[in-house]
């Protein structure tokens, strides 16, 4: 969480950086550092901690600084000091309420004192002795007549050396049985026999361009600085070289989809525009012909198009990609749509079915569950090429179809797939352009992590007569007048949602279950009207049929999980109860709220929830002020941090460990401008200076990003 002062301590963030290219004496259980056997081992486990190198990459999370050395006359209250001292009295005594209470007293000047305080621990005083000289650091308060100190860091001063001030202390994850100063004790220990074993892999030139430290160094600097700023640069160099390393691989992936593969040329002319606007029902907005006009662009080139089309939530993305892929067989080319779910894959075939109504394209869908023959047929008259849209989900991407003449991929809500996925879709035999449209807003730094290979357009703005949906959050007890309200909505023919958290109820988490929901309010509250239930566990013919009595209107209120979240399209659904808002994420929630955002009725949006934790406070109360989906991925990307953001698998690439991608954004832009300036200058990585730092790259991205071959 970046560097947020609070007082004179430092909170980095830091948790755990994995190093690279590891020599074996880095590789050596931690049992060969002094002092660890197979107790300390096991604790050392707790935290991850196995190698000399886990160790060593066992970060602090911040710093106390105590530097600020002071006289007792100089003292503040409430902020952090260190006075140095000589022990002129200790007592203790135990008070009214059964607790005991220890003090030591120390003196800098033999007149004015500062004692030390501890409840409940008797014992302490053993450790110290009359006329010993220590450092006591604290937040002391005045009391009347003299300066206190609760519980204070107590550093010996080294008699024979002179004063030695306590400096700047790190402060450790920690783990039960496992004290801070023991902790503190082994990695010093690890930093002064191995520190010199980290291998550089920054270049010269670009370490010294960026000021940074080598590894050496900066491990010593990180876990030990003599200054805060020494401990920050020392940070920085590690989040420099996370950052360079991902966008080192993204660089030359991207390098690699764009220079190296040729795709079909599918120029857009001023007849076939017209030709594909004519099918639109509607108007293009500013931003839809603006993305429009960058996807035209990339087609018209024979390299691959490798673009993101984000926007937020009903802003119209699905109708850009079908300009996409009109142009595709405009051009004689074929065009798939991949889908993350069957629902959304039928959906889209909709779509698609009503614009092309009166047109010859012909079309076709593709999912898990069509029967074999049906299958053999469909991918007989793909690889004939007598097809020209596929709709689908993974189905499409399985070894045995062949496309005759592929010219471009959309692939939709790009995050469920993650990286991978795209790295499959290339293996299908040809270059096809891409176009990934994700309807998770994204955050630019977030965008150029993990989309950092793609070109990025966005649709901001939303259809003309859109109304904004109007989101409360309300406590679980006010059910009853928001029962009312959707009741006469109901009425009046409006439809709506009622979406729970988990399928089946789970003792522990005690979620209001779908299908309990789903019983109570058919039998009670909304007795007299037709109620249906959807959830994931129901298979995919099942859904098909639920979803369709929705479209239709025979259903009026649908229960559901969150399989509703992504893309489903119902127009006159405006009213969405949400149980227990507090357990969805912010970006869901905007997700969810999206779905009754379709139509020209405005849509009204309840979040039921007695949350428990400050976070969930404020993930609602930031999504019932804003329906800017942009501003709310930030705060969630914020909230959550990133990998949760995505969900670790799903986005393919392992988490940072070092870097914050919001704090360190300026970072990222550096090390991102050198990544790029890297890959023109030195594609293969090469160079005797950049050997060490293939190595890194391939061993941390190589097998996900599919980079097996450099150069
Ligand atoms: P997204 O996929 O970005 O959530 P869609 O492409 O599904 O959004 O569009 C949402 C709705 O808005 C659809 O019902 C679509 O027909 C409609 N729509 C899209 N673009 C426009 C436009 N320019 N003017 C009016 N309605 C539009
Ligand atoms: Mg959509």
């Amino acid at each position: 969480m970046g560097n947020r002062p609070r007082g004179n301590s430092i909170f980095v963030g830091i948790t755990a950086m994995s190093f690279s290219l590891l020599s074996p004496a880095l590789q050596q259980s931690v049992e060969v550092l002094r002092g660890v056997g197979s107790d300390r081992r096991e604790q050392l486990q707790r935290l991850h901690i196995e190698s000399v190198a886990d160790l060593l990459g066992h970060f602090p999370r911040g710093y106390d600084d105590l530097t600020d050395v002071r006289p007792i006359t100089k003292l503040e209250e409430d902020r952090l000091q260190t006075v140095q001292g000589e022990v002129v009295e200790m007592d203790g005594r135990r008070l009214a309420d059964g607790r005991t209470i220890v003090q030591v007293v120390i003196s800098d000047d033999g007149t004015h004192s500062l004692a030390g305080v501890w409840f409940n621990q008797p014992f302490i005083t053993r450790r110290f002795r009359y006329g010993q000289r220590l450092a006591f650091s604290g937040k002391p308060k005045w009391r009347q007549d003299h300066w206190e100190m609760p519980n204070p860091r107590v550093q010996p001063l080294v008699e024979t050396t002179g004063e030695q001030a306590p400096g700047i202390v790190p402060i450790y994850a920690l783990t039960e049985d496992l004290r801070s100063d023991v902790l503190r004790r082994l990695i010093q220990t690890a930093l002064d026999r191995f520190a010199g074993y980290l291998p550089e892999v920054l270049p010269p030139d670009l370490r010294l361009r960026r000021g940074l430290p080598v590894a050496a160094q900066a491990v010593r600097d990180i876990h030990a600085p003599a200054s805060l700023d020494q401990g920050r640069l020392a940070r920085r160099r590690f989040v420099y070289e996370e950052f360079l390393l991902l966008q080192l691989a993204l660089g030359l992936r991207r390098r690699d989809l764009r220079d190296r593969q040729r795709a079909p040329r599918l120029p857009v002319t001023t007849q076939i525009d017209q030709r594909i606007r004519r099918l639109f029902p509607f108007r293009l907005t500013c931003d839809q012909d603006q993305a429009i006009g960058e996807i035209c662009r990339d087609l018209a080139s024979d390299r691959p198009m490798q673009r993101l089309l984000q926007a937020d939530v009903g802003a119209g993305k699905t109708a850009v990609a079908i300009y996409a892929m009109l142009a595709a067989v405009a051009n004689q080319h074929q065009a798939i749509l991949m889908a993350p779910t069957e629902v959304l894959a039928r959906q889209h075939m909709r779509t698609l079915d009503a614009y092309l109504a009166q047109s010859r394209v012909r079309r076709l869908l593709l999912t898990g569950g069509l029967p074999a023959r049906a299958r053999r047929d469909a991918l007989q008259a793909i690889a004939a090429g007598e097809v020209d849209l596929v709709v689908g989900t993974q189905a499409l991407v399985q070894d045995d179809v062949q496309f005759a003449k592929l010219g471009l991929a959309v692939i939709d809500e790009q995050h469920k797939f993650g990286v991978d996925q795209r790295a499959r879709v290339r293996k299908l035999g040809v270059d096809p352009h891409y176009l990934v449209m994700t309807a998770t807003p994204i955050p630019r730094t977030v965008a150029l992590t993990v989309f950092g290979d793609l070109d990025v357009s966005t649709i901001r703005e939303l259809p003309p007569g859109r109304r904004p949906v109007t989101t409360r959050w309300q406590r679980p007890s006010q059910r009853e007048p928001i029962y009312e309200t959707l009741r006469s909505a109901l009425r009046e023919g409006r439809q709506g949602y009622v979406v729970c958290p988990l399928v089946e109820e789970s003792a522990t988490l005690d979620l209001k279950a779908a299908e309990q929901t789903y019983q109570e309010l058919q039998d009670g509250a909304f007795r007299e009207f037709r109620l249906g239930l959807l959830h994931g566990r129901q298979d995919e013919a099942t859904k098909a049929e639920i979803m369709q009595r929705f479209r239709w209107g025979e259903i009026q209120l649908l229960v559901s999980t969150v399989v509703i979240e992504v893309g489903v399209d119902v127009a006159n659904a405006t009213l969405l109860l949400v149980e227990h808002a507090d357990r969805f994420g912010l970006s869901q929630l905007h997700q969810l709220r999206g779905r009754v955002s379709r139509g020209t009725v405005p849509g009204q949006c309840w979040l039921l929830a007695d949350p428990t934790t400050d976070e969930a406070r404020e993930r609602l109360r930031i999504v019932t002020r804003t329906t800017d989906g942009f501003e709310l991925a930030e705060h969630d990307a914020r909230l959550r941090g990133l990998g949760e953001f995505f969900g670790t698998r799903q986005h393919g690439l392992g988490d940072l460990h070092v870097a914050d991608l919001l704090a360190d954004r300026e970072v990222l832009r550096q090390a991102r401008e050198d990544a790029f300036a890297l890959v023109l200058a030195d594609a293969g990585l090469r160079h005797p200076d950049h050997a060490l730092l293939r190595r890194a790259v391939l061993e941390r991205y190589g097998k996900t990003l599919d980079l097996a071959e450099i150069g």
